[in-house]
């Protein structure tokens, strides 16, 4: 195995444990399911990631957290004070950002629909609104100019470039393709800079990119930022940043453990394209922005449940477990694989389906795993689930929605 992600799960003596305590006592008062936290962890990898850009020689990189991997209050604190920015896609993961303390001059807000009201609000918020508006169609920038020049503001706007690439990942979460909603094409960014009344009371300041999720090789990314260089040549305004934006994926599968680009290996690939088709063709030399979800806090968190019972139906044996696609609702949306943890490990194993509590035939967190019999009671964890779980739960089928601890 070339590249091991940290993580708080580890077997000691047969016995489950999450930063060195059992599970069993962590659980042991605890209402199941909830969402299990480790600061340890989470630091790590915030620490990580800005360090390798630091290595790498990334020009004053900015990380901006995407809160829509895990917007917990604890999680946005512990990231301010290691010095993130964000990157928000609703007003609602802005006053998220703003109340951690994060300042407004690291804030990107992106997203296709930004209304009125969420523009008007990021122009006031500091004394000089959000870092930047990753503005995704020339209709939105009208109404930002609109809405700031009625604000007396100035709003600082970058352009999420459509790089038409088709990255290699789940089709619901590739998002830089010529058919996705996301981004403008390069000539309707000509279009727009050229269009002088749609910035009286708009800067531009920056281009950027995100071409999709749970990204696990660079071929794609590398054509993406080939792009955006690109147009940043072809534009006369000087550039304050350019934003590669985030996705780099984390080791779900046994597969993604062998195979997944490192850190480190992102962060050299992004390094040398940027060099490769940008800062050797100009004396420009624009700050780099990051977008990172879900290599921040994917692996620091895991969904915590019991069994409630078993079945067989004829040859299928089913372990029903009290958390559901109401906790955790990326197989279901994505066909996304999660391991699943006994707490207590054993040689005995048998054939099961792991399923929920929902009247639903989706709410199945794997088929045909290898897992010890279990009984009524005891603990499993669902790994990997500390990005897109707490954040993507609902109230479906009246369930509470999960709670979230940190050990
Ligand atoms: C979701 C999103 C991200 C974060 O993606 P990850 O795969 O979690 O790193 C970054 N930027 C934008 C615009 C996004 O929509």
């Amino acid at each position: 195995m070339k590249n091991i992600l940290p993580s708080p799960l580890q077997y000691k003596n047969n016995q489950l444990c999450f930063d060195g305590k059992t599970l069993e006592s962590i659980a042991a008062k605890k209402r199941t399911p909830f969402y299990l936290y480790s600061k340890k962890i989470l630091r790590h990898y915030y620490e990580y990631f800005s360090k390798s850009a630091a290595k790498n020689e990334i020009v004053s990189p900015l990380v901006c957290y995407a809160l829509k991997a895990n917007s917990n209050k604890e999680v946005l604190s512990t990231l301010k004070t290691l010095g993130s920015g964000a990157d928000v896609v609703s007003v609602g993961e802005l006053k998220k950002a703003l109340s951690a303390g994060i300042d407004p001059q690291k804030i990107v807000f992106s997203g296709v629909a930004k209304t009125e009201e969420e523009i008007r609000f990021a122009l006031r918020c500091g004394k000089k609104g959000i870092y930047s508006f990753n503005v995704e169609s020339i209709e939105e920038l009208e109404l930002i100019n609109q809405i700031a020049r009625k604000e007396k503001r100035q709003a600082r706007v970058a352009f999420r470039l459509n790089p038409r690439v088709a990255a290699k990942t789940h089709k619901h979460i590739s998002t830089g393709n010529k058919t996705h909603k996301f981004g403008l094409l390069k000539e309707d960014i000509h279009e727009a800079v050229a269009a002088k009344h749609l910035w009286t009371n708009t800067t531009l300041v920056g281009l950027s990119i995100h071409i999709g999720s749970q990204l696990t090789e660079m071929k794609a990314t590398v054509k993406a930022i080939e792009e955006l260089s690109k147009l940043a040549l072809s534009l006369e305004t000087p550039l304050e940043f350019l934003d590669v934006g985030g996705g780099l994926g984390i080791d779900y599968t046994a597969e993604e453990k062998l195979k997944l680009a490192s850190i480190d290996q992102y962060m050299a690939t992004v390094s040398q394209a940027l060099e490769k088709y940008y800062y050797s063709k100009t004396d420009h030399c624009p700050r780099v922005v990051f977008e990172p979800g879900r290599i921040i806090v994917g692996k620091m968190g895991v969904l915590v449940s019991r069994v409630v019972r078993t079945k067989t139906s004829d040859n299928n044996h089913f372990t029903i477990i009290d958390a559901g696609m109401n906790d955790l609702i990326r197989p279901a949306l994505y066909e996304a694989y999660h391991e699943v943890l006994p707490s207590k490990s054993s040689k005995k194993m048998i054939t099961t389906d792991i399923v929920g509590p929902i009247c639903e035939t989706s709410d199945c967190f794997g088929t045909k795993r290898k897992l010890p019999k279990l009984t009524a009671g005891e603990i499993v964890v669902i790994d990997n689930a500390g990005a897109y779980g707490q954040t993507m739960a609902s109230n479906y089928n009246e369930r509470e929605i999960a709670k979230e601890y940190f050990v």
